[in-house]
C-alpha cells in the first residue's frame, strides 16, 4: 500500500500525493461494483504502454484521506474517464470528464483536476474507467491527490514560470522583428517564426489554450501541441539554414533538411487534421519525422565544423540544451536518476534557452556582419588611396590630381616644377638617393605651399601645383626652401618652375593652362635653371616671378 506519508514531499514535482493504479482491459459485463471486489482481477506491474489502444479499468490501491481532494492526472489522448470515488461509508461518487469536461477541469501543466467534495466518511478508493484510451505514452499518468491549496499553488508556480516564458518570447519577438524590418536578415523572420511557435507550443501544451476556450476538446487542443511543435522544430532548421553560411547548407545537407522539414510539416499537418481517425498511427508517423529532425543535428553541426563555420559554438550551445535535456528525461524515465521540478518542466527550460541563445546567436551574427562590412570599407578606402596616390612620394599621382584639378571655379594657379639635370643626380648619387632626393623634395614642396593647394608628382621629376589665384602664392619661397633642404650626400638639388594663371574649369582649361605653364618652365630652364617664370594665359610673354602678387590684383 502507498502510504501518504511516505510519498508527500518526497518529490518536488508533485503538487499532491502521487498515486499508483492497478489495470484491466475492458470486457463486456464488467461493472464498478465487481472491479471494486478484492478478487477482481487487476494487474499491478504490466507497462501500460505495451497494452496498446482500448478502454480500460484502473483502480487505486487502497487509500485514507479525508476532506475535500482533488484528484489530478495527466492529460491524454482519450475519450470519456469516468472516475468512481469510493468511501468508508460505503458511498461512491461518480463523476463523468468528457473531452469537453476535461478542457473546463484543465490545470496548468496540462493536469486534468476532478474535485471531490468533503464528506464525513474518509476517501478509500479510487476506480477509473478509461474510454477509448490512444495509450500514446500512458493509459493514466501522474495521477496525484492534491488539497485545494496545493493545487491553487500548483497553479501559481507554473502560471508564473509560463508567464516569464510568455514575457520572454514577446520581447524576443518584437524586437527581433523590428531588427528585421530596419535590416531585413531572412534568419530575423525564421527566427520570429521559431519563437512564435514555441509560444504557441507553450500556451497549448501548457493547458492554458483550455482555460482560454473552456469549450475546446481536449483532443483538439492535443493536436495543437502537435501541431505547434512540429512547425517550432521546423522553423528552427529554417532558422539554422538563414543563419548558417551558405556552404554550410549546399547540396546533400540542404536536400535532406529540406525533405526532413517537409516531412515534418506534413506529419504535423496530418495528425493535426486526420489523427481522430488513427491517432496511433499519425503519432508514429509524426515521431519518425521528429527523429529524422534530431538525426539531422550531429550531421549538420559536423559539417559546420568541417567547413568552419563561424556559427558553429552557438548553435551548439542552443541545441545542446534541449538534446541534452531529452536525454536526461530518457535516463529518468529509467529510473536511473530522480526526477526533480525543472526535470519536469525541462520542456520549458529547453525551450527558453533555444530562444535566448538563438538571440545572443543573431546578436553575435550581426556583430560579425558589420566586422566584414566595416573591413571591406576599410580595404576599399585603401584601394582608393593606393590608387590615388603616387608611392614613392604619397602625393596625389597624376589621374587624381586632374580628377581633382579640373572643374575648380575661378582663376587658378598651375605651377609645374621639374628638377635640374636630374639624370646627373642618378649618375652621381645613385638611383636610391634620387629617389630619397624625389622624397625630400616632395615634402619641401607641400611645407611651401598654401594649405589647401592640390600637389601632385606627374611623373619623374616633375611636380604640379594648383591653387586658387587669390591665396598668398610664391614660387620663389618654394626655390629658396629647396636650396636650404639637407639633401642626400649633401648634393645641391635645383629646380625649375613654369607659372600659369588661368580658368580650369573644364578638360580644354587644362590643356591650355598646362601648356602655357610648360612653356614658362622651358623659359626657366632656358634662363638658367634654379628659377621661376609666370605666364598669363592670354600673355604670350613671361613675367618675372615677383611680379605674381602684382598680376593678381
Ligand atoms: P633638366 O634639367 O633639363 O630637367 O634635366 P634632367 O636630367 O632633369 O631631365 P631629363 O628629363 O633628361 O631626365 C629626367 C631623369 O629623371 C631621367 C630619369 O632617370 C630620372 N627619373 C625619372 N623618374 C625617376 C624616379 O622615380 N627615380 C629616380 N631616381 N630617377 C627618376
Ligand atoms: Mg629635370
Ligand atoms: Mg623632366
Amino acid at each position: 500500500m502507498f502510504l501518504a506519508g511516505e510519498s508527500a514531499g518526497a518529490t518536488i514535482t508533485s503538487a499532491g500525493e502521487p498515486i499508483r493504479a492497478c489495470i484491466t482491459r475492458d470486457r463486456v459485463g464488467l461493472t464498478a461494483h465487481a472491479l471494486l471486489l478484492p478478487s477482481a482481477p487487476f494487474r499491478c506491474e504490466t507497462d501500460q504502454r505495451t497494452l496498446g489502444p482500448g478502454s480500460y479499468w484502473l483502480r487505486s490501491a487502497p487509500l485514507r484521506r479525508s476532506g475535500a481532494v482533488n484528484v489530478r492526472s495527466a492529460s491524454l489522448w482519450q475519450g470519456t474517464v469516468t472516475l468512481y470515488a469510493v468511501y468508508a461509508d460505503g458511498v461512491i461518487l461518480r463523476q463523468s470528464v468528457d473531452q469537453q469536461g476535461a478542457s473546463r477541469r484543465m490545470q496548468l501543466g496540462a493536469m486534468v483536476e476532478v474535485a471531490l467534495p468533503h464528506r464525513p466518511a474518509p476517501l478509500v478508493r479510487l476506480l477509473w474507467h478509461v474510454d477509448g484510451a490512444a495509450n500514446l505514452r500512458g493509459i493514466l499518468r501522474d495521477v496525484e491527490l492534491t488539497t485545494v491549496d496545493e493545487s491553487r499553488q500548483a497553479n501559481l508556480v507554473l502560471g508564473g514560470l509560463y508567464a516569464a516564458f510568455a514575457g520572454l518570447c514577446m520581447a524576443l519577438l518584437c524586437y527581433n522583428f523590428a531588427l528585421w524590418v530596419a535590416l531585413r536578415h531572412r534568419f530575423q523572420l525564421a527566427y520570429c517564426a521559431m519563437v512564435l511557435s514555441l509560444l504557441a507550443y507553450a500556451i497549448s501544451s501548457s493547458g492554458y489554450l483550455s482555460w482560454m476556450y473552456p469549450d475546446i476538446a481536449n483532443n483538439d487542443r492535443i493536436r495543437c501541441n502537435y501541431l505547434s511543435l512540429g512547425i517550432a522544430t521546423v522553423s528552427a532548421f529554417a532558422f539554422a539554414r538563414a543563419f548558417f553560411e551558405e556552404r554550410v547548407f549546399a547540396g546533400w545537407m540542404g536536400r535532406s533538411v529540406r525533405i526532413v522539414s517537409a516531412i515534418t510539416v506534413l506529419a504535423s499537418l496530418a495528425f493535426f487534421l486526420f489523427a481522430p481517425w488513427n491517432v496511433w498511427f499519425f503519432d508514429r508517423l509524426y515521431s519518425v519525422a521528429f527523429v529524422a529532425q534530431m538525426a539531422m543535428v550531429l550531421p549538420l553541426l559536423w559539417r559546420a565544423w568541417a567547413l568552419r563555420s563561424n556559427y558553429l559554438w552557438v548553435f551548439t550551445l542552443a541545441w545542446a540544451v534541449p538534446i541534452i535535456m531529452a536525454t536526461v528525461r530518457v535516463v529518468s524515465a529509467f529510473g536511473l536518476i530522480g526526477w526533480n521540478f525543472w526535470l519536469d518542466n525541462s520542456t520549458i527550460v529547453s525551450m527558453t534557452v533555444e530562444a535566448l541563445l538563438s538571440s545572443v546567436a543573431i546578436a553575435y551574427r550581426m556583430r560579425l556582419l558589420s566586422n566584414e562590412r566595416d573591413e571591406a570599407r576599410e580595404r576599399e578606402i585603401a584601394a582608393r588611396l593606393l590608387a590615388d596616390t603616387d608611392p614613392l612620394t604619397g602625393l596625389l599621382n597624376r589621374r587624381a590630381f586632374l580628377h581633382h584639378a579640373i572643374g575648380r571655379e575661378g582663376e587658378q594657379i598651375l605651377m609645374i616644377a621639374d628638377l635640374d639635370h636630374f639624370k646627373q643626380v642618378n649618375e652621381t648619387i645613385g638611383h636610391d638617393g634620387g629617389d630619397e632626393v624625389l622624397r625630400v623634395f616632395a615634402r619641401t614642396l607641400c611645407q611651401s605651399v598654401p594649405a589647401e593647394a592640390l600637389v601632385a608628382r606627374m611623373g619623374g621629376e616633375e611636380f604640379a601645383v594648383v591653387t586658387a589665384a587669390e591665396t598668398a602664392f610664391d614660387p620663389e619661397n618654394i626655390l629658396a626652401s629647396l636650396r636650404a633642404e639637407r639633401m642626400p650626400f649633401d648634393v645641391t638639388i635645383t629646380a625649375s618652375i613654369g607659372v600659369c594663371i588661368g580658368a580650369l574649369e573644364r578638360e580644354q582649361d587644362w590643356k591650355a593652362l598646362y601648356g602655357c605653364a610648360d612653356r614658362a618652365l622651358f623659359e626657366a630652364k632656358s634662363a638658367g635653371r634654379d628659377r621661376a617664370r609666370v605666364r598669363l594665359l592670354s600673355h604670350h610673354h613671361p613675367v618675372q616671378a615677383p611680379t605674381l602678387a602684382a598680376l593678381r590684383q
